[in-house]
């Protein structure tokens, strides 16, 4: 047993002492790892428990209910949501296993594993998990909100390719969760986020993917306008081996910015293929004729350097994040776009991207899961640092794309984006149905609330 520090106080040393793995109080070594990596979410729970295996993770619930306390789970806080001193933080890193079954192209996957562990080992065999567009998120954060990637088009969901978790429940059971084991969990799991229980290993499908045609044109500010809408036509007949979005960036003039890129409204084509390359080259070469880009770099690229196409900050910031689901977009949204974000606008943004949703996304998997809006055709994303002094506009502007373009959005998001432990927001990303399922679950293996905090799916108390 560990020496209790003088700020131990009795009943976090009883939890101690039961778990393998380490418990921090504030200001202990191991506290830092509540650190989330939007530095604008203040996660300052009770105590961060760095779980060492599944039996930590069960112990810490069954001690949380039995001292009134609340259970949350972060791996890296890409998605974290604000919490205080009535929650015990299980902080999964210490999960990171990977084990490769090459001949039946699966993975086992730790709760704490990030999608780079993944990708890195898989590739040596041929393969591939289907990941999102920064390889520095968590899996089992990623896979709980469904998960949008750089091919979500071609293979859907990256939910769809789990095949099994292990999870701790609210009341302390450990569960094997396949569609033929506890398959109202793996329904509810592929969506729900953390409102069923704590994930703590995932067995996902491997894909035969080593190289991709992807990457991004990144075009002047000046010719947005005329890119944007000849994507919105592109997009129209896309076929589905392919996906892509735009986003308007402006990013900082830093010098790990390439300097066509620093300090400057720029929009970026993102784009990733599996087709052949004759087939990618005629479809970007519509695009590349519409403007000469400041950067052409779409090209073959092996599939475990995919984070390069979005090129997502991958160190710890202060962010701001809208989200929303679109229909069908026309010309005139496009230009109701470009009026908030394009130039001129004076977007306080860093980005502002709308991803082409469809293809394959759109089809029910052969097992049906909590994710909803499979009807959505864009999703936008807006995101902002919180520094001073864009900090007070980077909030209202955010504001103001949501209401340019609220003739388009369907009020409804995706649970991976803009996370939020409010209620309202969280309704947002089911329907009316799933959102009574994933409750009534909820209430049945977890009856005491442990589990009842951040982003999930319960009805008031
Ligand atoms: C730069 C950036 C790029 C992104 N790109 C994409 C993208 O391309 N596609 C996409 O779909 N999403 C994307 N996201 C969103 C991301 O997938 C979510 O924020 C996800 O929750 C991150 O998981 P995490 O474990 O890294 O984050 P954390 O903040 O550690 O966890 C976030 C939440 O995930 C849930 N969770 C985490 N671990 C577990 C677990 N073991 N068991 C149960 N629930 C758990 C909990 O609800 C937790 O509050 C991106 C986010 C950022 C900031």
């Amino acid at each position: 047993m560990e020496l209790q520090t003088p700020t131990a106080d009795a009943t976090i040393a009883s939890l101690r002492a039961g778990i393998a793995g380490s418990v921090a109080l504030p200001g202990e070594p191991g506290y830092e790892l509540a650190t989330p990596w939007n530095l604008a979410v203040p996660v300052t729970p009770r105590a961060v428990v760095a779980a060492a295996n599944a039996d930590d993770v069960a112990a810490t619930v069954r001690f949380a209910a039995q001292h009134g306390l609340r259970v949350a789970v972060q791996r890296t806080g890409h998605g974290a949501v604000a919490l205080g001193g009535d929650v015990l933080l299980v902080h999964t890193g210490r999960l990171d296993g990977c084990a490769v079954d090459p001949l039946a192209r699966t993975a086992r996957v730790g709760a704490g594993a990030i999608w780079q562990d993944v990708l890195d080992a898989a590739a040596p065999h041929g393969l591939a998990p289907l990941t999102g567009s920064s390889a520095a998120v968590g899996v089992a954060g990623f896979l709980t909100g469904a998960g949008i990637g750089p091919l979500v088009r071609t293979f859907g969901l990256s939910s769809d390719h789990v095949r099994a978790f292990d999870v701790v429940t609210g009341d302390g059971a450990a569960l094997h969760v396949t569609p033929d084991e506890h398959a109202e969990l793996f329904w509810g799991l592929r969506g729900g986020k953390a409102t069923l229980g704590i994930v703590t290993a995932v067995e996902i499908d491997l894909l035969p993917i080593t190289q991709i045609h992807a990457g991004a044109l990144y075009f002047d500010g000046s010719d947005a306008a005329a890119v944007a809408h000849a994507w919105l036509d592109w997009c129209r007949d896309l076929p589905e081996h392919s996906s892509t979005s735009i986003a308007f960036l402006q990013l900082p003039p830093l010098p790990q910015i390439p300097p066509p890129l620093a300090g400057r409204l720029t929009l970026a084509v993102r784009f990733a293929s599996v087709a052949e390359e004759h087939e990618v080259q005629a479809l970007i070469a519509r695009l590349r004729a519409v403007a000469t880009p400041l950067i052409d770099a779409v090209g073959p690229m092996p599939y475990a350097a995919l984070s390069a196409i979005h090129a997502d900050p991958v160190d710890p910031m202060p962010a701001h994040e809208f989200s929303g689901l679109t229909g069908e977009l026309s010309h005139e949204a496009v230009d109701a776009l470009l009026a908030v974000a394009g130039p001129g606008s004076g977007s306080p943004q860093t980005v502002i991207e709308l991803r082409l949703l469809g293809g394959a996304l759109a089809r029910e998997p052969r097992h049906r899961s909590a994710f909803c809006h499979r009807d959505a055709s864009f999703a936008l994303m807006v995101a902002g640092v919180l520094v001073p002094p864009l900090a007070e506009a980077v909030v209202e502007h955010a504001g103001v794309v949501e209401q340019s373009m609220a003739p388009w959005t369907t009020g409804r998001t995706l649970p991976n984006f803009a996370p939020s432990a409010d209620p309202e927001r969280i309704a947002r990303s089911y329907d009316e149905d799933t959102r009574h399922w994933l409750s009534a679950l909820a209430t049945e293996h977890d009856p005491h609330g442990v589990l009842r905090v951040g982003q999930v799916v319960r009805t008031p108390v």
